[in-house]
């Protein structure tokens, strides 16, 4: 017994390990030492941070998402709760939408016990969970259809009780905060 995520997977013969690789569905996955997420969030630097968070924004938006919609539904809420629970189960944390507003294509996202932000509190000064970040940015482009980005407001690596997530196309983001300008690229 896992969760009751995957257990279901599992019951229905539909979480695999063939060739090397496991899947669920048609959607390839490895199991990753968290380790290893944190060695990559761990670098303060604004520069590589951006880059990691536009990679992961890419991939969840052009190749994830796709995997998922094919598999489990097409309706915008639908998919955004399939996501929610994916990486819930998955162990990155509780993802929970605190605010979800279609009309202004806005979110605000909390997760509690970051896992990657459990390992690096203390370490990192800033919010650390770009892969988070990049996950949400992508997964609410799809779900809104249109470019949305993600800024990391609140941290558990900073000894907050929650990390707090707000994701939001670009025209409507205050770059001339900090943390905003911190996070990601000015688009002009
Ligand atoms: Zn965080």
């Amino acid at each position: 017994m896992l969760n009751k995520f995957f257990d279901k997977f599992v019951f229905v013969n539909q979480l695999k390990f063939k060739d090397y690789n496991f899947s669920l569905i048609n959607v390839p996955f490895v199991i990753l030492p968290t380790d290893i997420i944190a060695g990559l969030c761990e670098a303060e630097n604004e520069e590589f941070n951006k880059r990691l968070y536009y990679a992961v924004k890419n991939s969840v938006t052009k190749e994830l998402s796709p995997r998922f919609k094919l598999d489990f539904g097409m309706e915008p809420e639908r998919f955004l709760k399939f996501s929610e629970t994916f990486f819930t189960a998955s162990g990155f944390g509780f993802l929970k939408n605190i605010q979800l507003d279609f009309q202004t294509n806005r979110a605000i996202v909390s997760v509690s016990n970051s896992a990657v932000a459990q390992l690096l509190q203390g370490k990192v000064k800033k919010p650390c969970d770009h892969l988070l970040r990049g996950i949400l940015a992508g997964t609410f482009s799809v779900a809104f259809k249109t470019n949305i980005e993600c800024v990391e407001t609140k941290c558990h690596a900073q000894h907050q009780s929650n990390c707090e997530f707000v994701c939001e196309p670009a025209a409507s983001i205050d770059f001339s905060k900090q943390e905003v300008r911190e996070q990601l690229d000015l688009k002009l």
